[in-house]
Parts: structure tokens; C-alpha cells; sequence
């Protein structure tokens, strides 16, 4: 999609905010403990090729969810160590191994099928994913993953590493996360071949299971200064939201009593009243749902009345304000501030899928 570069709307994302978050969870890990960044989903919509463009002296790689998501880091001269930890498709195996990226193998089914295509895979970086209880993706005992290992190696890849995800690292009821723990342990015992890595630490294991870290950790939410929990467990770092989102009026009006705005009338004022138009919409990733929430105008909160249209929101102001007045939909304004969580809460949804959401068509700007 192509980005609105002449409109208003704009995210802005603090990348100095983004390495200090990461240097909050390092310092309280064991020092040897190696950090991938996890720059998936565009950086969860912050923008992978300028955060790790950004980190990659600091950080010990990078971890995606697809090739194509790897191709893009290696597209903008990113030479660090890179990690898809989805299933790749087996004729996308060449295009890993000539760019040096390393591959989750999550099947003995999936290491066969790429045996039998007849693919050169010698020298193919590997890392062996375990199910240990997410139910996702991963070989499910220790017997198996022995029996890749002996496959992988057998056929001149390379065991980089081994690694688990855990389902409820974010919960306060830890019952489940110490069960895969157990399990997780009980396979790395029975390897007939160390890895270089083992790693099982998302960024609520990194913060609050911090007995968990084997080699290294892959920190995602917190690096963009979000808890990983939502609101449910307190966060004892000091992270910075980087990232924000603004835009201002393009028109303004006053309505007499009575008037309706918005697709299905759903809001009819109630006396004379001033109504702002703001640039972005649904297919922004402010979805429908939204309707009702305040944003920040002048440092008061104003509510979005009417519906949420695909490019526009309309919102209730106090008084008039001329074009171009700042609205602020993410971040702070005068005394005030929204968060992601702000959103999160609103939409009865995780901040992970927020700025997950906010999509191609808002430009992003950086600031340091
Ligand atoms: C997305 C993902 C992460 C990062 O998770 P955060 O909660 O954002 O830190 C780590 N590991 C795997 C396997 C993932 O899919």
C-alpha cells in the first residue's frame, strides 16, 4: 500500500525510546545473555528496516515470522544474523540459504519433504522449535526432536539452535508456564548434540521469569515500551512508549440541533455544536469499534461521535479551532496522554494487536 505522504496523519516513532527499552531488560539479565529483536509484523508497526537498521550493532539478530519479512532486512543491507520462526515453505529454503537466514524446523514431516525436493541444504542455519505446550508449531517430545537432529546433521545443516514458546509467560498463575518449563528442560537433556543457542525467553519470560533465560531471549513487546501483560502484571522497568500517532483538523463546522453525522445517522446532536474531521479511519486501523473514544485536541479529550468511516472520524470540540489544529490520537497533549494500552482497553483487545494494526497507509516519521 502505498503511504498518504500528504496528509496529516502520522506516526511517529522514537528510536532512541526503542534502545533504551532494550537496555532496561538487559541490564537485569545475566550478562552473557544474548538478545534477538523481534521486528515482525514491520516491527509491530513501528518499521522493521529503521529499528533494526538502528539496533543492529547491539543486538545479537533479528527474528521474523516469514522469509519475505527476512528478504526485506537483507534488501536494506542488514547483514546481522536473522531468524524466521514460522514454518517456511520448503521451495523458499534456497532463498534462506543464500541469504543467511536461519530456518525454523518444526516437523520431522516438513525435514523429509525438504530432504526428498533434492535441495541443496548443507550449511542451511537451523534452529529446532519444541511445542512444550503452546500447541502452535514444534516437535512435541524429545525422541523427535533426536530424531531431527540426527536427520538435520546427517544432511550437512547446521544445529544453530533450539528453542520453546511459552503459552501464559504474562499470566500470574504460573502453573502452566513451570509444566512447559519441565518439558522443555527434560528434551534439551536428552540432545544428542548441544546447539549453539537455546532460547525460550519472549519478553514477558525476559521480565518476569527471569530464572528461564538459557542463551538468549527474543524481546518484542517491550522494546516498544509495551507490557507484555496489558495492565495484569506491574511492569518493574522503565519503558518509553515509542511510538505516536497524530493528526490535525482538516474541517470544522457548527451544526444546529438536530443534525446528524455519520454513515447511519447513529449521532444526532443534541444542541448547536462544533464538529472536527479527522484524516483517518478504519483502514488506518482505527477500526469501527472505536467510536466513542476521546483523542486529544488543545489538551482536552474529545470524543469521536458518529460512526468511524474507512479515511475520516469525526469528533465533538469544545469550541471552534482552526484547520490545522493538532489532534492527538496516541501520545501526549498538553497535561494529557493516550496510550496504546488507552486503545488496548477500549477495543477489549491486546496492545500487541494496536500497533500491529496501524497500517501501511500512515507515514512513519522517525525522531531520535
Ligand atoms: C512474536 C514472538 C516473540 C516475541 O514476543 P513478545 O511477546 O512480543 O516479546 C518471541 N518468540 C516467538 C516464537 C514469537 O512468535
Amino acid at each position: 500500500m502505498i503511504s498518504a505522504w500528504h496528509r496529516p496523519t502520522v506516526v511517529t516513532v522514537n528510536l532512541e525510546k526503542i534502545r533504551h527499552n532494550f537496555h532496561q531488560v538487559m541490564q537485569n539479565l545475566p550478562k552473557k545473555t544474548q538478545a534477538w529483536a523481534v521486528v515482525k509484523a514491520n516491527a509491530y508497526g513501528h518499521g522493521a528496516v529503521e529499528v533494526a537498521k538502528y539496533l543492529q550493532g547491539e543486538v545479537t539478530g533479528f527474528c521474523l515470522s516469514n522469509i519475505d519479512e527476512a528478504l526485506e532486512l537483507r534488501g536494506a543491507g542488514i547483514d546481522a544474523p536473522l531468524l524466521v520462526m514460522g514454518v517456511i515453505p520448503i521451495e523458499a529454503v534456497p532463498l534462506a540459504r543464500t541469504h543467511q537466514i536461519a530456518v525454523t524446523i518444526a516437523s520431522q514431516e516438513w525435514l523429509e519433504k525438504l530432504l526428498a525436493s533434492g535441495i541443496d541444504t548443507v550449511g542451511l542455519q537451523v534452529h529446532l522449535k519444541v511445542d512444550t505446550g503452546m500447541g502452535r508449531i514444534g516437535f512435541r517430545d524429545g525422541q523427535s526432536v533426536s530424531q531431527a537432529v540426527q536427520t538435520l546433521t546427517t544432511a550437512g545443516m547446521v544445529f544453530a539452535g533450539i528453542f520453546t514458546h511459552f503459552a501464559t509467560a504474562d499470566e500470574k498463575d504460573d502453573e502452566q508456564f513451570q509444566a512447559q518449563l519441565t518439558c522443555f528442560k527434560e528434551v534439551l537433556a536428552n540432545l544428542p548434540q548441544k546447539p549453539d543457542r537455546v532460547h525460550a525467553s519472549n519478553s514477558a519470560t525476559a521480565i518476569w521469569h527471569k530464572e528461564t533465560i538459557f542463551d538468549a531471549v527474543r524481546l518484542g513487546d517491550v522494546l516498544y515500551g509495551l507490557n507484555p501483560s496489558g495492565e495484569t502484571l506491574e511492569m518493574p522497568l522503565d519503558l518509553r512508549p515509542a511510538l505516536s500517532l497524530a493528526s490535525s483538523l482538516v474541517h470544522v463546522k457548527e451544526v444546529p440541533a438536530g443534525s446528524s453525522i455519520g454513515y447511519g445517522a447513529t449521532y444526532q446532536t443534541s444542541n448547536s455544536e462544533w464538529i472536527g474531521t479527522v484524516p483517518i479511519g478504519y483502514a488506518d486501523g482505527l477500526t469501527r469499534d472505536m467510536q466513542g473514544f476521546k483523542v486529544l485536541i488543545d489538551g482536552q479529550f474529545c470524543e469521536i461521535i458518529g460512526r468511524v468511516s474507512m479515511d475520516q472520524i469525526t469528533v465533538r470540540l469544545p469550541k471552534a479551532y482552526p484547520l490545522g489544529t493538532a489532534v492527538t490520537l496516541i501520545g501526549q497533549n498538553g497535561q494529557c496522554q493516550i496510550t496504546v494500552q488507552d486503545w488496548a482497553n477500549y477495543r477489549e483487545t491486546i496492545n500487541y494487536e494496536i500497533v500491529c494494526l496501524l497500517s501501511d497507509r500512515i507515514v512513519r516519521h522517525y525522531s531520535q
